[in-house]
């Protein structure tokens, strides 16, 4: 066969196929709302994009150390320390290509063929194609809305055998927006730390909550810190997708293992965006704060839009900028005599007869659901739902 066995299991970014899709029937004039995307539709903020700028006329165009600049450690030590109250030392940390290039070599120099890694459900896409990349085995904890989408102790006790690695924390979620409390991470730390596994706390929409405060599991005493990877990064708060910065804080021995990887394969991140990022989280952080509360006005009105339209549901999400919406009353029933018989079926209904594109939750790992993004204008999100009620309407 001429693609290795390792790569050829991996499947398209399902997420980038509908948003694809999506911009396919626009180009061809069809007017489709996106509720699809995983990015702010702001832009980056202009102090960010100066920085950048002189950083191109001051020739910082080359390579540069493979694990980041030491002006950025320093500006990510001082974030953790006033955001999170953790101390690191800049050997603890090693800058990426963004926060999913930090997870890849997370998992690529800590798991072997078998090793086993605990993935709470729903889940970011890129879990799972991961975790099979190097050969290691996914031990799925599916959650409940009666459970606002979050694990118990005790799942995560059961689940974990001589072979687990890693467990997958992510909070604020994507897709559910839910945000574990200070309380349930304890209750969560103690059996890692028990149990001598490793933890990757992916904290990328930590500035992206509502109503809440971000904890970080890694803030809560000396061992769960040792035990833990912290990963962040500028794409969610500072809207900067495409310059492609995220971050790791762990052990030093295991950020140098990483360190290793990241010289051989793809060297530092790009030196341009090194520099900007020391500007997003050392400048002026008023955009941050503007986009989040626009981003709640959207949810909030989203949300209770989704709930007041008969067979749908959706809990409030703390966090990030997603709606996860219940469609298991839908299901089973028609549309323009098709059967609606999952959430693909679903989302490529809405994509075909109403023009407004979601995510499917079954490539999150549970087929009841859809994900709406509301990083899209409110205008959109008005119009989008219009459509939705339409279309329910429509169907039986
Ligand atoms: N983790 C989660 C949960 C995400 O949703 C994303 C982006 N969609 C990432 C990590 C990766 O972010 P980036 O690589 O752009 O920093």
């Amino acid at each position: 066969m001429l693609i290795s066995k390792r790569v050829s299991h991996i499947n398209p970014s399902p997420t980038l196929n509908i948003t694809d899709r999506a911009k396919k029937m626009k180009a061809e004039g069809i007017d489709v709302i996106d509720f699809g995307t995983g990015e702010p539709d702001f832009d980056t903020p202009i102090n960010i994009k100066k920085a950048a700028k002189t950083a191109i006329d001051k020739g910082f165009t080359k390579y540069t150390a493979s694990s980041g600049i030491k002006e950025l450690k320093d500006a990510i030590c001082q974030k953790f320390k006033s955001d999170n109250q953790l101390e690191y030392q800049p050997d603890e940390i090693i800058v990426s290509c963004g926060a999913k290039h930090s997870i890849f070599n997370i998992i690529f120099a800590l798991c072997d063929e078998k090793s086993e890694i605990i993935l709470p459900s729903p889940y970011w896409v890129s879990y799972p194609e991961m975790i099979q990349i190097v050969g290691a085995k996914e031990i799925v904890l599916k959650t409940t809305q009666r459970h606002n989408f979050k694990i118990t102790p005790h799942q995560l006790e059961y689940a974990i055998t001589p072979k687990t690695k890693l467990f997958i924390l992510n909070s604020p979620s994507n897709p559910t927006g839910m945000v574990y409390t200070k309380s349930e991470m304890e209750q969560i730390s103690r059996i890692i730390i028990q149990s001598g596994i490793y933890c990757i706390s992916d904290e990328i929409y930590e500035k992206i909550v509502y109503d809440t405060k971000h904890t970080s599991i890694a803030c809560l005493g000396k061992e769960i810190k040792e035990r833990t990877l912290v990963v962040n990064g500028l794409s969610k708060a500072y809207a900067m997708t495409g310059w492609r910065i995220g971050w790791t804080a762990g052990p030093k021995q295991i950020i140098q293992a990483m360190s290793n990887l990241q010289d051989h394969s793809t060297s530092n991140p790009v030196s341009i965006s090194q520099k900007a990022a020391v500007e997003a989280l050392t400048g002026d952080q008023g955009d941050l704060s503007k986009m989040v509360m626009e981003f709640k006005k959207r949810r909030d009105y989203i949300i209770s839009r989704i709930n007041s339209i008969n067979g749908l549901s959706a809990v409030m999400p703390q966090g990030a900028f997603y709606c996860w919406v219940n469609i298991s009353d839908i299901l089973g029933q028609k549309f323009n005599g098709r059967a609606i018989e999952n959430s693909l079926q679903m989302a490529d209904l809405l994509l075909s007869y109403a023009h407004i594109a979601v995510v499917p939750g079954c490539v999150f790992g549970d087929d009841n659901y859809l994900r709406f993004s509301y990083a899209t204008s409110m205008e959109n999100i008005i119009e989008g739902l219009n459509r939705l009620e339409k279309f329910i309407r429509g169907i039986g």
